[in-house]
């Protein structure tokens, strides 16, 4: 497996480290009857790979604006729901490299408070400079990029286009790159990971990390929590983009095998973007015993999972389990009413 290969612009603050979560691990082993406790939990800061306060989309941006400018672009186009992390990553990327950039928001949730609608990732895509525009929830988003795409180019621009997440073979890049680092810094710490949970949406993420992990013949199982889709469809979207950035990076036909694929979506609630109890608690917990900010869409839902599995019993005792935070603490700020936090005290 060669990255070097592929065209790249350092946009990020890597490597990011690899840490224990000690008070997470010990309260959550104390919980449990067997003997032995539970599983050892790392996390894997990709919440701190810089880019407008990071997250997952940075590692993605760096094969993909390189691609953009190797193409001549002037503009980018991008899409996501209101509160897309992806969105204001990209719109600082572009930002940094002097590039033009247009975000179309799908309204997925239907939230109307302005805290949600306005303020949080919203108000950091124009703080980049980013045009704004909306679309209704359901809007057919790639062909409205498309479509914006062909008027900039009547225009005389020269628009490249992400799609959502930037989950394509090119940003999927950006996490076998991951996969890479945190075999690398796993040998340097003599750890041995059992296991890998991140939450997934787009699945670029997901598909990169087990091309990653699979190329180098790891034996290390990503589970991914699903965010929106059911497990069915999300199992079928990664194992497809797995395939393809397979395929892109040169490894042999048939390395990424559907059993290399695994979903859990019993942690999406109503919806995407719908906050769930599980989440809350998981949010207000690892913020507790960690000093950690998650978020309300997807590492707060992703975390929500792994804590149910670890009570479950899913890990055996003594099992390293890293958790890769994707980021997008940002979207607090877009969900102040979620988390029934107390009132001040007296005096
Ligand atoms: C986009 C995103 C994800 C999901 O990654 P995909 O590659 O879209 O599956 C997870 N966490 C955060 C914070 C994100 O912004």
């Amino acid at each position: 497996m060669n990255l070097a290969r592929f065209p790249r612009i350092r946009l990020g603050h890597l490597p990011t480290p690899l840490e224990p979560m000690e008070n997470l691990s010990r309260h959550l082993a104390g919980e449990m009857t067997a003997p032995g406790g539970g599983p050892n939990l790392w996390v894997k800061r990709d919440d701190c790979t810089g880019l407008s306060t990071g997250g997952n989309k940075t590692r993605k941006l760096e094969y993909l604006m390189a691609d953009a400018m190797a193409q001549g672009a002037d503009t980018v186009i991008t899409q996501g729901a209101t509160q897309s992390n992806h969105a204001r990553q990209t719109a600082a990327a572009a930002a940094k490299l002097n590039l033009a950039c247009h975000i179309l928001l799908e309204d997925r949730t239907g939230y109307t408070d302005p805290a949600y609608t306005q303020s949080a990732n919203v108000m950091m895509d124009k703080l980049h400079g980013a045009t704004v525009s909306r679309r209704p929830g359901g809007a057919d988003m790639a062909a409205e990029m498309e479509t914006l795409a062909g008027t900039l180019r009547a225009e005389g621009r020269r628009p490249y286009v992400i799609p959502g997440g930037g989950s394509n073979p090119t940003g999927a890049l950006g996490y076998v790159g991951c996969a890479l680092e945190l075999v690398a810094q796993a040998a340097e710490m003599g750890l041995r990971i059992d296991h890998v949970v991140h939450a997934t949406g787009s699945a670029g993420t997901q598909a990169g990390l087990v091309a990653g992990l699979v190329g180098l013949n790891s034996a290390i199982p990503v589970l991914g929590i699903g965010v929106r889709a059911p497990r069915e469809k999300q199992e079928a979207n990664v194992l497809a983009l797995a395939t393809r950035t397979a395929d892109h990076l040169g490894l042999p036909a048939g390395t990424v095998r559907a059993e290399h694929v695994v979903a859990n979506c019993d942690y999406v609630g109503q919806g995407y973007g719908i906050p769930t109890q599980g989440m809350v608690d998981a949010v207000k917990l690892v913020a507790e015993k960690e000093g950690l900010l998650l978020d309300p869409v997807y590492s707060g839902k992703g975390m929500a999972g792994l804590i149910d599995l670890v009570r479950r019993g899913h890990f055996k005792a003594g099992e390293n389990v890293v958790f890769i935070h994707t980021g997008g603490a940002v979207g607090l700020f877009g969900y102040p009413d979620a988390f029934d936090l107390p009132a001040d005290a007296a005096a």
